[in-house]
């Protein structure tokens, strides 16, 4: 939903009165409250504090969907919240927060906090309009001024089941309408990561972004380059993870915030050979929200290595070129370009030798004989190479082949018709039954026949 309204004018600010939606008025029934979260509602309540839902589940509750986490907020300081609940901790630096533990759920419990421009004592410290410290307890209202959307501004208040509104949240609910609270320059520069959440919650809601909070992405994506790696990390799992991650993918390209993520591969994207790296991503996304929808476990490290598959490949047929060895050109090629991704997204170690096992599975799938075979089923890391392929091969890499050959190697039953398989190979001089040479030339990549609608 595209405004028309002037950029002054179209600045989200608290109202004087905060709109208050009364039980009767809004549809979140405490049904779908989890259990753990109401516990901890009614306790800081029954001892005489103000206690709210407050975030992403009041804003997915009101959309019927189900949350992901419930986040409370409260007057409570931290160590009062302590003292009401034996299975507490106190946890966060720059943020004091109380964590509830039940089971393996965790309710956090944020104490309201104030958000001033450092004009006032212990305020949050800020470096060049960031926010580096932000411990200043405060009110309810204040507390609205740190949260990042309207949409995710709203309070479900424990005491009467109402909704507190300060910032015309409800309505941008109806609306489908992301904004910003405050000045989107000012927002985005205190915290840049606010540009990938726009997205982030856009695609998954199915929301636009109001004006003012797209037209500011172009000037200040740029800041994203100065986030901490390891935070990096964790979004990343939040955008292509979340479910949507296809969608998010095209609208991070969209928005021009991909390349703050991974500049190596929207470079490649961007060149002639881009198409190829674009389906593979499509394809490895596509799998990856199918697996989601199912409650299937994901590896980033699978994500990884399609994202980056084809830049790979690209620095190691560099590396032939100069005279360095097939077998080696990948396996040097792969240190260049995860140590380059890393400085920008802090991939643990045990994911990115994953990706790395699954790169270097590739050739031996491109070429299974008779003796190969065996050590590559046994090998912890052949179902993903192996899915991997299959993807390559969908994404017109040339591949086909060999992946038909492995999906009906795996397909067979063990004994009588693999070896019928394997007699078949045998009988073929290496190279000439596929046809395909291993060094994966790439004009022999082949489009994809059309898909008919
Ligand atoms: P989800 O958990 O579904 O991804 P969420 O809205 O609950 O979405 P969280 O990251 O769990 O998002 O944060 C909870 C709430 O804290 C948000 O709804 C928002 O009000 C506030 N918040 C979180 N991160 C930021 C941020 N970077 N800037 C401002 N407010 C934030
Ligand atoms: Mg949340």
């Amino acid at each position: 939903m595209i405004e028309p309204a002037n950029h002054a004018d179209n600045v989200v600010q608290l109202r004087p009165q905060p709109r208050i939606y009364a039980r009767s008025e809004h549809t979140i029934s405490r049904k779908y409250v989890s259990e753990s979260a109401l516990k901890v509602l009614y306790r800081l309540d029954k001892a005489g504090f103000q206690a709210y839902l407050v975030g992403g589940s009041v804003r997915d509750l009101l959309l019927g969907r189900e949350p992901k986490d419930f986040d409370i907020a409260t007057n409570a300081l931290p160590e009062q919240v302590r003292e009401l609940f034996r299975n507490c901790r106190l946890i966060g630096r720059r943020f004091r927060l109380a964590h509830v533990q039940f089971g393996r759920e965790i309710i956090e419990v944020a104490t309201f906090r104030a958000q001033h421009d450092g004009d006032t004592e212990g305020a949050a410290m800020t470096d060049q309009g960031r926010i580096l410290r932000d411990n200043v307890y405060g009110t309810l209202e204040e507390d609205v001024w740190r949260r990042d959307f309207t949409v995710n501004a709203l309070y479900y208040n424990i005491a009467d089941f109402s909704i507190v509104d300060h910032v015309g949240g409800v309505e941008d609910l109806r609306a489908g309408r992301m904004r910003l609270i405050g000045d989107p320059d000012k927002r985005y520069r205190e915290d840049p990561v606010r540009m990938l959440r726009a997205v982030r919650f856009a695609t998954k809601l199915g929301f636009l972004l109001d004006q003012a909070t797209l037209a500011a992405i172009p000037r200040l994506r740029h800041l994203l380059e100065d986030i901490a790696p390891a935070r990096l990390f964790d979004e990343m799992l939040k955008l292509f993870q979340g479910g949507v991650g296809l969608q998010t993918f095209e609208a991070l390209r969209h928005h021009g915030l991909f390349h703050c993520l991974f500049p190596l591969t929207d470079e490649h994207l961007d060149g002639g050979e881009g198409e190829f790296a674009q389906r593979l991503i499509a394809a490895a996304l596509r799998s990856t929200d199918a697996r989601v929808a199912d409650n299937k476990p994901i590896t980033p490290a699978f994500l990884l290595a399609a994202l980056l598959w084809h830049v790979v490949e690209e620095e190691a047929e560099k590396l032939v070129a100069n005279g360095v060895t097939a077998h080696d050109a990948l396996g040097f090629a792969a240190d260049t370009v995860i140590s380059k991704q890393i400085a920008r997204i802090a991939m643990p170690r045990r994911f990115s030798n994953v990706t790395r096992e699954i790169w270097a599975l590739q050739s031996k799938l491109e070429k299974p004989t008779p003796k190969r075979i065996p050590r590559a089923l046994e090998h912890p890391r052949f179902r993903a190479a192996y899915d991997f392929l299959v993807l390559r091969a969908e994404a017109g890499d040339p591949v086909q082949e060999e992946a038909t050959f492995w999906t009906e190697f795996l397909a067979a039953e063990e004994g009588d018709a693999r070896e019928t398989l394997l007699q078949n190979l045998r009988s073929q001089p290496e190279g000439a039954r596929t046809g395909v040479s291993a060094k994966r030339r790439r004009r022999r990549r082949r489009r994809p026949p059309a898909v008919a609608e």
